[in-house]
């Protein structure tokens, strides 16, 4: 099971990039079907990482777009049912586009309430 590996290593991208004090709500990932993530490992993982960093309510929200294969002789683009399934066209030799997206695209973090400053005082020295 890679998903806990890909967990520690997307908590640790994330954790780089936090606010200090945040408290991250959730995160959002685009995962592509070639890397072989299944979703509810991922979860699993998600949820034992993120409960060690004490942040057991963070959510992960994943995407997954379908890969596609594109034809060389006739430009056709489709979602296939199978890696070697042949174009419409006849030809069969179709590449694998897209797929093997890996992308941190957002994460929700609660920020600490601000403490009040109260503003500097104003102090008059010398003549105007
Ligand atoms: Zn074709």
């Amino acid at each position: 099971m890679h998903e806990m590996s890909i967990a520690m290593e997307l908590l640790g991208l994330i954790e780089r990039r936090l606010p200090p004090d945040a408290t991250l709500e959730a995160a959002q990932v685009r995962i592509g079907p070639m890397h072989g993530v299944v979703a509810e490992a991922m979860q699993w993982a998600w949820q034992a990482t993120v409960a060690e960093k004490g942040w057991p309510k963070a959510r992960l929200l994943i995407d997954t777009p379908p890969w596609q294969l594109k034809c060389p002789a006739c430009g056709r683009q489709w979602n296939p049912q199978a890696m070697d399934e042949r174009c419409a066209c006849g030809h069969l030799e179709a590449r694998v586009v897209g797929g093997d997206e890996f992308l941190l695209l957002s994460i929700d973090v609660v920020l600490p309430p601000k403490t009040a400053v109260p503003p500097p005082a104003i102090t008059k020295t010398g003549a105007l």
